[in-house]
């Protein structure tokens, strides 16, 4: 068995689900009165006024070793998380997840000693990026005959072909011709 393969419960699913759910509620209010218009569209601007809404700071060092890597202070409150120019708004996400799931644990993207909170961090990023409601609301408009147009779904969303293919395998919501 390959040793990166975790399965997460479905209750801690779940739980993860709702952390970011409460997480994407309360920014929302806090992006509105910050004028982004559409919070659910993923830029790197919005995640940064993000990042600033939860007292974190979104650092660049372009002599990282990996894309993203998360760093708390030492008394938890405060966070930063360190990236490289071309980093994307999912491996960003991925470290809020641990910011939101392992507070006070440093993480980056290549340790690999725990494969368990990269999974938990991974699928944080899913909850967060595509929100579960909203994102079923947007496979059924996207859709046509029982098949959904994944391309121009990961665009409405900012987000890869294959983190909203996964998003989609998470939920079961695709149907047979979707594979
Ligand atoms: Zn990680």
């Amino acid at each position: 068995m390959d040793a990166m393969f975790v399965i997460l419960r479905e209750d801690y699913k779940e739980y993860i689900e709702e952390k970011s759910e409460e997480l994407r509620t309360r920014v929302n209010e806090k992006l509105k009165s910050k004028e982004v218009t559409s919070p659910h569209v993923n830029t790197f601007d919005t995640f940064k006024k993000i990042v600033e809404i939860l007292r974190g700071k979104l650092v660049e060092h372009n002599s990282l070793s990996v894309p993203a890597e998360y760093a708390p202070t030492d008394d938890g409150e405060m966070f930063t998380i360190h990236y490289r120019n071309g980093v994307t708004i999912e491996e960003l996400a991925h470290e809020l997840g641990h910011h939101c799931l392992h507070m006070g644990e440093k993480a980056s993207h290549d340790h690999g000693l725990k494969p368990k909170k990269e999974i938990e961090a991974n699928y944080f990023a899913k909850c967060f990026l595509l929100p579960r409601t909203i994102f079923k609301e947007t496979v059924i408009a996207k859709s046509d005959n029982g098949q959904c147009d994944i391309v121009s779904l990961a665009n409405e969303f900012s987000v890869s072909y294959l983190f909203a293919e996964s998003r989609g395998n998470d939920l079961h919501i695709w149907g047979e011709s979707n594979g």
